[in-house]
């Protein structure tokens, strides 16, 4: 406006100035004319001086030929003044952006490290990305970049989700969408609470996101937990997904009987990993090495023991559909565990009754079904009412040879029922004892507040009790339970609570924020290299190309250090 306006009144002061200079007979009209003029065209000066140094820094900008793109020279995140087109890379490279605004608009590149809220989010599961995607799409100036422990991104949709679940993997293609829009930038082979802390984050940021899931494990409590052959789901998923600390677990399958305690999803996952056909799971992407182990398994027999009964049952309909199912199983139920459950079936909840009606099917199996069944050489079995009481060693002392069983009652009824020892045990010969009974949020830096006994961030709709400016999504706010679509909504009401805050001034984003700038400068100086979303997808396609060979659609990298490698080429 400012620099409209000045050129018009400097002409009109030159106009008056000069025909004023050449009147010979200066009247004191004239003169106060004169000096009006002077005094207004001193304060157009300076006011134009002072605005042109406030204007956002002009970056230069080369037209290509083709006229359909710019070439920005950058040495930070900048972004055009209407297009919202953000340099990605922090390097000082040249960078194509499509010209949707005539040219002159594009000379200057607004620097915005001083005016857009700075968001950072630690981790990269569904929980990151959901709530960084639902950031952006509600503020329009909103900055999210993302920090994770590992070099890849997406967390358990990699390490935990089933190999033979690719459908379910597909929300990678959103979370990819979400990484590569030009307000969200991702760090990953940060280690936020050892590389970083959260207190630095929180200087550098105007709000911190912590999204850093379960990696925890309950543990049974039980003697005997710490023999060979007894292993956590997590650590099992874990080594058959490539998760790189358990790479080295090698569980020995060398066993017939294999007892899974806990009767969740993970559990029938697990189970259905033990005894799917070689074949089935040589098409997915499950690691090479246990691939082979699996190729070599004894495991003829599962049984997925549960504290309380059929109608309490965690998993959900789909999962023990697919167990069911599976080629080449007999499933193997104990009759009496369903006694009553057909007459509480009128007053179960749909999906429950769904559930409860399938398994009843399964365990009361019309004949002719069965005997077609008899010839399947592996069989699986939810066992009922029953809690470890401990892990019997074989007589060396050296690994499991079994588990001692703890024979419950359940006191009251419906889902919140209770189940009670009664006293009685059974014992069960195994080889493999692998305990799925829940994963467990754990403290990364001892600045932010944590519920021990709840084992998640305490929180009011994602905002972090007594700490200002820190929010949590994801398992990490709620604890470990429900599926992608869940912790996608959770996700969504941090991101809600945070632009409510932003909007309202509770959040205070006014003062400018270094973000990235300062912590990447803080980690080079400790050695860290973070790996960016590029570098993961020279991993990604290294990975499909290794797959493809054997027929697989990847071939995942199994150590930080390879994974690095890729990156860093
Ligand atoms: P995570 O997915 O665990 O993400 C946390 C991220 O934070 C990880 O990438 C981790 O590396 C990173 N991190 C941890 N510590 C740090 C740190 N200090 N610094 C930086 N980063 C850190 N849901 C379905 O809908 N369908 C399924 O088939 C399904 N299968 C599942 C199978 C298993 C075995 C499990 C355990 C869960 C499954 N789920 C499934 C549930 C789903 O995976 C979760 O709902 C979801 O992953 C939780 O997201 P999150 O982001 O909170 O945690």
């Amino acid at each position: 406006m400012l620099q409209q306006v000045f050129p018009v009144c400097c002409c009109v002061f030159f106009f008056f100035f000069f025909e004023n200079m050449f009147i010979a007979d200066h009247h004191w009209v004239q003169t106060a004319q004169l000096f009006i003029q002077a005094s207004l065209f001193f304060y157009f000066l300076i006011h134009t001086i002072t605005s042109i140094k406030q204007q956002p820094r002009t970056y230069k900008c080369n037209y290509l030929a083709d006229s359909e793109y710019i070439m920005v020279r950058h040495s930070s995140k900048y972004e055009d003044l209407l297009g919202d087109q953000r340099a990605n890379q922090e390097s000082k490279e040249r960078r194509r952006i499509p010209l949707k605004l005539p040219l002159l608009q594009y000379q200057y590149i607004c620097d915005l490290s001083t005016c857009s809220p700075k968001v950072c989010i630690v981790g990269s599961g569904p929980a990151a990305f959901y709530t960084a995607q639902s950031l952006i799409k509600a503020r329009q100036d909103v900055e999210v970049d993302l920090y994770e422990r590992l070099p890849v991104p997406f967390g358990l949709v990699r390490f935990g989700v089933a190999p033979d679940h690719p459908e379910v993997k597909n929300v990678i293609n959103t979370f990819t969408q979400t990484a590569k829009h030009s307000r969200c930038s991702f760090y990953g082979n940060v280690n936020v609470g050892k590389d970083v802390s959260i207190k630095e984050l929180q200087q550098a940021y105007h709000a911190v996101v912590l999204s850093y899931g379960a990696e925890g494990n309950r543990s049974m409590g039980v003697p005997g937990e710490d023999l060979a052959g007894v292993y956590s789901a997590k650590d099992f998923v874990g080594w058959y997904n490539g998760l790189p600390s358990c790479r080295e677990l090698s569980p020995d399958l060398s066993c017939e009987t294999a007892v899974i305690l806990g009767q969740g999803n993970v559990a029938l996952d697990v189970a259905r990993v033990l005894l799917s056909p070689i074949d089935i799971l040589k098409k997915t992407d499950i690691t090479q090495p246990a691939l082979e182990a699996l190729a070599e398994s004894q495991v003829r027999r599962v049984l997925v023991v549960g504290r309380r009964g059929p109608i309490q049952v965690a998993c959900t309909i789909k999962e023990l559909r697919e167990m069911v199912n599976l080629p080449n199983t007999r499933p193997d139920m104990v009759a009496a565990d369903f006694e009553g459950v057909t007459e509480a079936l009128k007053d179960l909840p749909r999906p429950r009754k769904r559930l409860t009606e399938l398994m009843l099917k399964t365990a009361l199996e019309i004949p002719g079904e069965k005997e077609k069944r008899n010839k399947a050489s592996r069989f699986w079995g939810l066992r009922f009412f029953r809690s470890p009481i401990e892990i019997l060693a074989d007589p060396d002392h050296n690994r499991t040879a079994g588990i001692r069983l703890g024979v419950n009652r359940l006191e009251g009824s419906g889902e919140g029922a209770r189940a009670v020892l009664t006293g009685e045990v059974e014992d069960v010969t195994c080889g493999l004892v692998i305990s799925s009974i829940g994963y467990k949020s754990i403290p990364i830096d001892p600045s932010v507040p944590f519920d021990s006994r709840k084992a998640i961030v305490p929180n009011n709709m994602g905002r972090i009790e007594q700490a200002a400016g820190l929010y949590c999504s994801g398992w990490l706010k709620t604890g470990p339970t429900g599926v992608i679509a869940t912790t996608m909504n959770n996700s969504f009401d941090t991101a809600r609570s945070m632009v409510e805050d932003m909007d309202s001034g509770t959040l205070d984003v006014s003062a400018a924020k270094t973000g990235s700038q300062s912590i990447c400068a803080l980690l080079e100086k400790r050695g860290v290299k973070p790996v960016t979303f590029s570098d993961w997808e020279k991993i990604d396609i290294v990975e499909m190309r290794r797959g493809e060979a054997t027929g697989k659609p990847r071939e995942k990298l199994l150590t930080v250090e390879e994974m690095l490698q890729v990156a860093q080429k």
